[in-house]
């Protein structure tokens, strides 16, 4: 129950409207100190509920001390232009019975409009670094009162380099009285770092963190032979699984459209979301999808972050992701809030050690699957050692079939042969800042705490 909490009775009210009934554990767990005003570092993954982990103690302390609104009371800085929107309708739901008033920057939006929204004074500013230094350096904004600082998906804007804007605009709230900072993962030392500089004296929380992946979710592998193989076993998922709504990820903007181009051929309702689609496409991508206009969304990685769709019950990986965390964030998509779904991975040869180092590192067993109409030549490496909770157990004999072998002892330094086709942009699909390539394995994830 909600009314556990320290609330204000407004809160509780917006609560009771969009049928929140019970919090979840991520906001059990931040919501009461946060509310005594304690700076908090929680590890939480998307879909976990941790906006309204920070947004509710967030709105509580600026209802309680009303304001003429002259000062940005209420700093949210996040990786994404979507996440941004989706947190700003979510603190505008919270916020709906109250005098508090909010306001976004993002790029992709008009500037001068941005200005004159800045003009009139949000209470609370959700926003992207980049652009938001952009207004900074131009004089429309001071944070001096700013009370409440949060930098959410914070292990994500590191990952896109963010990193020293981040830094600056945590800087100029420094007389912030409480900062709250949330991340999928434990994160580098590059999060430490930032950790060490903003927060003072925090609370430590980690739910449901890497490796706790959604119970709800199934997780398969199919093996592929090159990546037109991969393309004809989307298609024949699309075609036999159930489902509400599908999102497909590639590595590359080239995959993705020779993928949706495939699709639609097909007569799927799909769309297609990446770097190279301007803000106007992105939001009309994700619209229909909410809707359901379109049932398939074929999507690089920084496209789709920070994506909440209801009903989004099937994901399946046209190339493994480049790291355990990467992962996350994608089957994260599907199984939210208790649903069912389904995460299925389309494993070439090239993505095989990534994948068995994935599992290591999530510590679990990814089912193989097959598909007998189009089962392919290659099945995994050859000479088989079971890996994961299977080590050290006898091996049955159709794994050795199968090849479920851990590539080795220390996976992490071999690098995974990729075909060309397949190779993963180096730079950030959406053209903003290089992405880290991080290293597989061992920890295909980030550094433990
Ligand atoms: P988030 O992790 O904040 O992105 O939230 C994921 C989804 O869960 C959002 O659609 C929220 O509206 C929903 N949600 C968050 N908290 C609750 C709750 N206590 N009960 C039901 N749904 C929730």
């Amino acid at each position: 129950m909600f009314s556990q909490f320290a609330l204000h009775e407004r809160l509780l009210k917006a609560v009771a409207e969009l049928n929140f009934a019970e919090p979840t554990p991520v906001q059990t767990a931040a919501i009461p100190p946060a509310l005594e005003g304690r700076d908090l570092r929680v590890i939480a993954q998307t879909g976990s509920g941790k906006t309204a982990a920070f947004v509710l103690p967030m709105l509580n302390r600026l209802m309680g001390d009303a304001k003429p609104r002259v000062n940005i009371r209420a700093l949210i800085l996040l990786p994404t232009r979507e996440l941004a929107q989706q947190t700003l309708k979510q603190v505008e739901l919270f916020s709906q019975f109250t005098f508090i008033k909010s306001g976004l920057i993002t790029g992709g939006e008009d500037f001068k409009v941005q200005a004159a929204m800045l003009r009139k004074v949000p209470d609370v500013l959700i926003a992207t670094p980049g652009r938001l230094l952009e207004h900074l350096n131009a004089g429309h904004l001071d944070f001096e009162q700013v009370e409440v600082l949060v930098l959410d998906e914070a292990d994500r804007m590191l990952d896109m380099g963010f990193a020293e804007d981040v830094q600056r605009l945590a800087g100029e709230c420094k007389r912030a009285h409480q900062t709250l900072l949330f991340s999928a993962t434990s994160g580098g030392a590059g999060l430490r770092e930032m950790i060490g500089s903003v927060l003072k004296d925090p609370l430590h929380l980690k739910l449901n963190s890497v490796g706790e992946l959604n119970e709800g979710t199934r997780q398969q592998i199919i093996t592929a032979d090159h990546a037109y193989h991969k393309e004809q076993l989307v298609e024949w998922l699309l075609n036999h699984e159930t489902y509400q709504k599908a999102i497909i990820f590639t590595n590359t903007r080239v995959q993705a459209d020779r993928l949706y181009g495939r699709l639609v051929a097909k007569e799927f309702k799909a769309f297609v979301l990446h770097g190279d689609k301007d803000q106007k496409d992105r939001k009309l991508a994700i619209e229909r999808l909410k809707q359901g206009g379109t049932k398939v969304l074929v999507a690089t990685d920084v496209a789709a972050r920070g994506l909440d769709v209801e009903g989004l019950d099937l994901v399946i990986n046209f190339d493994m992701p480049c790291s355990g965390d990467e992962y996350v964030h994608r089957i994260g998509r599907t199984g939210r809030a208790g649903g069912e779904g389904l995460a299925v991975s389309l494993i070439g040869h090239g993505d095989w050690n990534l994948m068995s180092s994935i599992e290591r590192y999530l510590k679990q067993n990814f089912e193989r699957r097959t598909i007998k109409e189009l089962k392919g030549t290659y099945q995994g490496p050859k000479k088989v050692k079971a890996s994961g909770k299977a080590a050290g157990t006898k091996k049955k004999k159709v794994e050795s079939k199968a090849g479920a072998k851990a590539p080795s002892k220390a996976p992490a330094k071999r690098k995974p042969a990729r075909p060309k086709s397949d190779q993963p942009a180096l730079v950030s699909q959406d053209g903003m800042a290089p992405l880290k390539r991080r290293k597989p394995a061992a920890g295909a994830g980030s550094a433990s705490e």
